[in-house]
């Protein structure tokens, strides 16, 4: 299988089409549907501890890796395609070469639903009253144009056995209380880009993706868009789950009857039969420079959730615009 597919009528590119699950000629219109995106398959749950052995490192199609010189973002791309530009930081300075052996294949894939038009709008619609957007948007054509790119997501499922001391005080007399209880946790994301991770704004972005619509994986769903490489591995990622699933594991037992006690609890956790998916996940990305910072705005390619930095302040171009406007009417 090939991720650059040929229009059988035409003989022209085939593109994945955001929102219809299809590919589509951009010569002659012609449509066809990815059976994969469309199917009821369940996306396998992979086991943790055999992960070394048992994950796919078949891509479906021959990859090449584009490391970007100016922000070290990696994304894997068709070896067919031109490596262009870095969807991070803007830079044009990219170096392709071939993947490693090991590096892992996703199991499973959230196809693109927000198209391009709609990522604009929800754009526009998310700046309008925020300071400078009109001079920005006039003044830089790059901020009208938002890149569509998949990002790497693992989600885990495991059996939780929480042992608890909570303490909880009323009327003069401490409550106590111990016990234990199982909770099966399911989907547990985390975000294995250092690029979005990285971020407060742009991880609540990434963490809002329904992943029980993740398909079985198919690289016709590439045809266009570049994919991540994963910067955070999948033991690097487990780990990094603790305050996180600490969180959430407190807030379960809140559910157990013991929301009096969650202000002093104290909780141990085991955890049995870890098993993880890896998906990759769309985004609609924006980074542009403004006195010399880089902001990054992400859209999220399923929900059209946006958030991400904007400039606070007067930076020193904008000054100096400022300026030679005064100084064009003489008043200096
Ligand atoms: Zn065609
Ligand atoms: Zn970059």
């Amino acid at each position: 299988m090939e991720q650059t597919r040929k229009c059988p009528s035409c003989g022209g590119t085939m593109i994945f089409q955001p929102g219809f699950n299809s590919l589509r000629c951009q010569s002659c219109g012609h449509k066809e549907v990815i059976p994969e995106l469309v199917s009821k398959i369940p996306v396998n749950e992979m086991d943790f501890l055999t992960a070394q052995n048992t994950a796919s490192h078949d891509w479906g199609m021959e990859t090449k890796v584009v490391t970007c010189k100016n922000c070290g973002a990696e994304t894997i791309q068709n070896k067919l395609q031109l490596s262009g530009m870095c969807p991070f930081c803007g830079s044009t300075t990219v170096e392709a070469a071939d993947p490693a052996q090991d590096m892992m294949a996703p199991n499973g894939i959230i196809p693109f639903k927000i198209t391009e038009n709609r990522a604009l709008y929800i754009f526009k619609d998310w700046i309008k009253d925020r300071f400078l957007a009109p001079e920005l948007l006039a003044q830089d054509a790059k901020l009208n144009k938002f890149y569509g790119i998949y990002v790497p997501l693992f989600t885990f499922d495991v059996l939780t056995e929480n042992r608890f001391t909570g303490r909880y005080s009323e009327d003069g007399r401490t409550l106590l209380r111990c016990g234990k209880f199982r909770h099966q946790v399911d989907d547990f994301p985390v975000v294995a880009s250092k690029q979005l991770a990285s971020d407060k704004l742009l991880l609540n972005v990434m963490k809002d993706y329904w992943t029980k619509e993740a398909k079985p994986y198919t690289p016709d769903a590439l045809a266009g868009f570049p994919c991540e490489h994963y910067s955070i591995g999948l033991n690097e990622a487990w780990n990094s789950v603790g305050p996180d699933m600490d969180f959430y594991l407190k807030n379960e037992a809140g559910k157990q009857g013991l929301t009096r006690y969650l202000k002093e609890l104290d909780m141990t956790t085991e955890y049995f039969d870890l098993k993880y998916k890896y998906l990759i996940v769309p985004v609609w990305i924006n980074s542009f420079y403004y006195d010399n910072k880089l902001y990054t705005i992400v859209i999220n390619g399923q929900t059209g959730k946006i958030d991400g930095q904007w400039p606070k302040s007067f930076g020193t171009f904008a000054k100096k615009a400022a300026l030679f406007f005064l100084g064009s009417f003489g008043l200096d």
